[in-house]
């Protein structure tokens, strides 16, 4: 039996009919508050065509200003019905996406990545999402690298990293790729620009460790070249170099604790 306060239960809503259907997901990170609001706002779209399911993935996690209390909801995936907050709340996510064509992920970051869409393979539905999203990156990152993670749960779920928390950018560049897919899905009226699409692509091929005390340097950017032995930063007034060339992906001084972040490589086409 779940556990899980009525209060903390993933918010849903449901609107028009058919197919293509579409989920839209925010803040299943509880320090995301920017998916929330996107959800709030769809919901007072007219919807022509098609199937749209807004989901607030956390609420209690956002009302707490909270990541996460058990275990992080993106690494809980597809959850259990008992089990710790996250894992019923996983459980309960994962009933609601295995209805969807297509999945979108919303999140917002602590590093500098902009416009960034994150994909686990290349399939049909996956390659349509990137085309119509127009990201100027995407990045393919293999399951083993992010564990039960909410887009290995079901073809066509991408997840959005489009700006910082604070930034008030992040809301409107991800709500305009959101109302994009929408738009050129059929399902609602927007006029859309083609923004004639240089999305670049990586694949994320392993992480870089982090030292005990490490402390980065600021000249970091995602997804632009680090070459070897290039300064990453020092422990303790000891200098630490890239070992390889390498694009950084989700670095920052504070990402992760056991690691700097992801290591990708550019490829040509998904
Ligand atoms: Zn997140």
């Amino acid at each position: 039996m779940a556990m899980i306060d009525e209060g903390c239960r993933p918010i849903v809503y449901e609107k028009g009919s058919g197919s293509p259907v579409v989920v839209v997901i925010g803040s299943i990170h509880g320090d995301e508050p920017v998916g929330a609001h996107i959800v709030e706002e769809l919901k007072d779209t007219d919807i022509k065509n098609g199937t749209l399911l807004g989901v607030v993935g956390h609420p209690c996690g956002l009302r707490e200003n909270k990541r996460f209390f058990d275990t992080d909801l993106n690494r809980s995936f597809p959850g259990k019905e008992s089990g710790g907050i996250e894992e019923e709340l996983a459980h309960l996510i994962t009933k609601v996406i295995k209805r969807a064509d297509y999945v979108l992920d919303i999140h917002s970051t602590t590093t500098d990545l902009k416009d960034v869409v994150i994909i686990t393979g290349t399939s049909k539905k996956v390659k349509e999402l990137v085309n119509m999203l127009e990201p100027a990156s995407a990045v393919l990152v293999q399951e083993g690298m992010r564990e039960r993670s909410l887009i290995y749960t079901v073809d066509g779920a991408v997840s959005l990293e489009y700006g910082h928390h604070d930034d008030k950018q992040t809301y409107t560049s991800t709500m305009g790729a959101v109302r994009r897919v929408l738009s050129k899905l059929g399902m609602v009226d927007d006029d859309v620009a083609d923004e004639s699409p240089t999305t670049e692509y990586f694949e994320v091929y392993g992480t870089v460790d982090r030292p005990k005390n490490f402390k980065m340097i600021s000249g970091i950017s995602n997804l632009k070249l680090v070459k070897e032995g290039d300064l990453l930063g020092d422990v303790g007034g000891e200098k630490i170099y890239a070992e390889e060339d390498f694009y950084p992906f989700l670095f920052g001084p504070n990402a992760y604790e056991h690691m700097m972040g992801f290591k990708a490589r550019k490829i040509e086409e998904l």
